[in-house]
């Protein structure tokens, strides 16, 4: 069993800064994360919302925010899932070690949501995907779709404009629920089509997508939107499924904590998008991060 002060789970925004301020502290901190380090912003093609940074990608915060954990001393450990835990014991379990700490952070993230309809996971890595950063440029000169009407699919709509042909936007409902600055850069953007009051159906296609079958919730009206791509930006569920049975969480997995970011059992914090919080930014996450290290560490 390896010795820690604390052991942050997850490298995403919320873990990075935890582990900036653990191991500033002078706290012996460990951070595992199942991949590589970054979690969802990693694959954010466009940060513009984090204060002191004008404009940059997800991979470029991230590398800055390891390197910055690294220098004082934090030991990343990647492509290390947390396979089992007794956070009462302060104990958890990777494919190759074991770890005891005085505390735990959880920041475990959260991941993206499946449509749930035929073709999807048939037809993933083959024009169904959940990452326009990742994927956008083998649509060059293309049609594409984008499901959903948050943050993410406004944002990567306009991403993808950099790449397709068209992109058209379907919602299920009339009106989107992104950032209003986003919405505007997306009505005033010719390439974007939209698509309201309408589900998709199925997605379809033999080697790769061609098409997605559509129907309009208003008037029962179906159709069929001839595409090579589309991109699933329906939001979020919760990295938690490790912990639910040992902590207290609300009714979609999310942990709950105290504003002090404590969970219910004494030495054991959640922070960032795995936490029951009403908004979740990269700012909101480096937040939780910090304000569970400090606590954590005895710092309040
Ligand atoms: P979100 O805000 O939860 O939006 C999900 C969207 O998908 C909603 O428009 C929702 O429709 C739609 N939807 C949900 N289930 C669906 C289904 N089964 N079929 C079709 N559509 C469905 O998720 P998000 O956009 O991923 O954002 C998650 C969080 O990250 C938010 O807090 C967001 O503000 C934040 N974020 C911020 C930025 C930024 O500031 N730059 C970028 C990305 C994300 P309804 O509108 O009808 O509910």
């Amino acid at each position: 069993m390896e010795e820690y002060n604390t052991v942050i789970i997850g490298a995403g925004p919320a873990g990075l800064s935890a582990a900036i301020y653990a191991s500033r502290a002078g706290r012996k901190t460990l951070l595992l994360d199942k991949a590589t380090p970054g979690g969802q912003i990693y694959l954010s093609s466009m940060v513009e919302n984090y204060p002191g940074v004008k404009s940059t990608s997800g991979q470029e915060l991230i590398k800055t925010m390891v390197a910055q954990a690294e220098s004082f001393g934090t030991e990343v450990k990647p492509f290390s899932e947390v396979i089992e835990s007794d956070l009462k014991q302060k104990q958890v379990k990777t494919k190759d070690s074991q770890y005891h700490a005085e505390n735990i952070i959880i920041a475990t993230g959260n991941r993206w949501r499946k449509l749930g309809v035929p073709g999807e996971d048939d037809l993933v890595g083959r024009g169904v995907s959940y990452c326009a950063t990742c994927d956008g440029p083998f649509f060059k000169g293309k049609n594409v779709a984008v499901v959903g009407g948050g943050d993410s699919a406004v944002e990567e709509t306009l991403h993808l404009t950099n790449f397709a042909e068209k992109v058209t936007l379907i919602h299920r409902r009339d009106e989107l629920r992104a950032e209003k600055y986003m919405q505007e850069k997306a009505f005033e953007n010719e390439r974007i089509e939209f698509l309201w009051n309408s589900e998709v159906q199925s997605i379809n296609g033999e080697s790769g997508v061609e098409s997605l079958s559509l129907k309009n919730n208003k008037t029962g009206e179906e159709s069929r939107l001839p595409v090579a791509g589309v991109f699933i930006y329906i939001g979020m569920l919760p990295n938690t499924e490790l912990f639910r049975d040992q902590l207290e969480t609300d009714e979609r997995g999310y942990i709950k904590t105290t504003e002090k970011m404590e969970t219910a059992l004494s030495g054991v914090f959640a922070a960032g998008d795995a936490r029951h919080s009403p908004v979740k930014q990269i700012t909101t996450a480096t937040a939780d991060g910090t304000i569970a290290a400090i606590v954590s560490s005895g710092g309040h």
